[in-house]
């Protein structure tokens, strides 16, 4: 296990803050056996905070063609064997126990890159078959999109994000280490023509690289009628190079906005989500153009109202995106096929759940981060 400690220059925990429980943020809590957890059984994925998970977000490989450098080393990491890999079956065993059990409402499936899995389209195909009307969506780099985005629109793929960093060839290569913007910009414009809308736009802004490209992004997604959401960069690099003084805030992300666009809070609730909405007008006109997400999962963290469960390609639950306690399904799952088994996998799964921590420890009033560990695995390994 790592132990290399991220220093975020916070206060120290705060004994008895709103929601606190004693003992350490990740994987200590006390694991009440089903029959004591309240609610269980058929409680679906509540945690001991109050919180229940209806959102699934599955990882479908551990690979990919891109090598952003906020996520994956130059060099790649080294993949896991196929056999250690959650098969087509299992995909579609698990999505039905969180559908028809647990009470997950929607799917997100992502990865590595889920574009490179050979059999994506039967998935969304079965997965579809199964759950007529679940929320299905992708998360993708969008290389390769534009072949395969009609097969995925048919196969009942809900919608997608496409993760793009910049417009600028020389700054997509330098983030991502690969010249493929132009397979990028065509694989939104054909999952656009495919109909898999909203589409939505990521973008990850480093400093000294892309940050001069927010307001140019933002402009043509609007244009185009795309929602973009930047994320703040997160300490979750394979070569640990994050710092807190390096990653552009949601403030400042705001602030280099405001100089193209006036952005006011969107006044719809924002009911779980990630992203903080904002309306988009320029400067002196009426007219709205659209919105814009920011994700500030580091400055201004939004774990209190998360409804995350996080299943890695491998069949590991992760119940944070930081967390360094994974629960295995993959070895249940492989036990046995028979309905008692899913009973254990269900079981085993709102185990991991309920322990889920208060907090990932980053910028939270009332939690001390200075003690945050960046977790062992890369986004690319857990599924972002
Ligand atoms: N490969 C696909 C892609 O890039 O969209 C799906 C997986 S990727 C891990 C999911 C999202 O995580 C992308 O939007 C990517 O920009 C984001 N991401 C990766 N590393 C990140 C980091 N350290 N901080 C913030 N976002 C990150
Ligand atoms: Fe690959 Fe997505 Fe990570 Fe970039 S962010 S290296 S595209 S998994």
């Amino acid at each position: 296990m790592n132990t290399e400690r991220v220093s975020l220059g916070m206060p120290a925990a705060a004994p008895g803050a709103p929601g606190t429980v004693g003992g350490p943020a990740d994987g200590a809590a006390p694991r009440p056996g089903a029959a004591s957890r309240p609610g269980a059984p058929g409680s679906g994925l509540v945690d001991q905070f109050g919180r229940v998970a209806t959102d699934m977000r599955l990882s479908l490989t551990d690979k990919c063609n891109l090598r952003c450098s906020y996520c994956m080393p130059a060099e790649g990491l080294a993949w896991l064997a196929k056999a250690k890999l959650l098969t087509a079956a299992e995909i579609v065993r698990l999505v039905g126990l969180g559908v028809d059990r647990l009470g997950v409402r929607e799917l997100r499936l992502t990865g590595g890159e889920p574009l490179v899995r050979a059999d994506l389209v039967e998935i969304i195909a079965a997965l579809r078959r199964n759950h007529p009307s679940l929320p299905i969506s992708l998360t993708t780099n969008g290389v390769g999109l534009a072949g395969k985005a009609q097969a995925l629109a048919d196969a009942g793929l809900s919608r997608l994000n496409v993760s793009m960093d910049t417009l600028h060839h020389d700054a997509f290569l330098q983030l991502t280490r690969r010249p493929f913007l132009d397979q990028v910009l065509a694989g939104i414009e054909a999952a656009d023509a495919a109909g898999l809308r909203p589409i939505k736009v990521n973008a990850v802004l480093l400093r000294g690289v892309n940050e001069g490209h927010a307001a140019e992004l933002l402009g043509w997604c609007l244009e185009r009628g795309y929602e973009l959401r930047f994320i703040e960069q997160m300490p979750l690099d394979a070569d640990h190079g994050w710092t807190r003084d390096g990653m552009i805030t949601a403030a400042e992300i705001r602030e280099l906005l405001a100089a193209s666009f006036e952005l006011v809070p969107d006044p719809r609730a924002r009911d779980g989500a990630p992203a903080e909405r904002f309306e988009v007008r320029r400067h002196g006109s009426p007219t709205l153009l659209g919105t814009v997400g920011i994700i500030a999962s580091v400055t201004e963290p939004f774990c209190a109202d998360c409804r995350r469960t996080r299943i890695t390609a491998e069949g590991k639950v992760m119940s944070c995106l930081f967390s360094r306690t994974e629960v295995d399904l993959l070895a249940l799952l492989r036990a046995g096929s028979s309905p008692a088994d899913d009973d254990a996998v269900a079981e085993r799964w709102q185990d991991a759940m309920w322990a889920k921590p208060r907090a990932h420890g980053m910028g939270h009033p009332g939690l001390g981060d200075a003690d945050f560990v960046q977790p062992d695995r890369s986004m690319s390994a857990i599924g972002g």
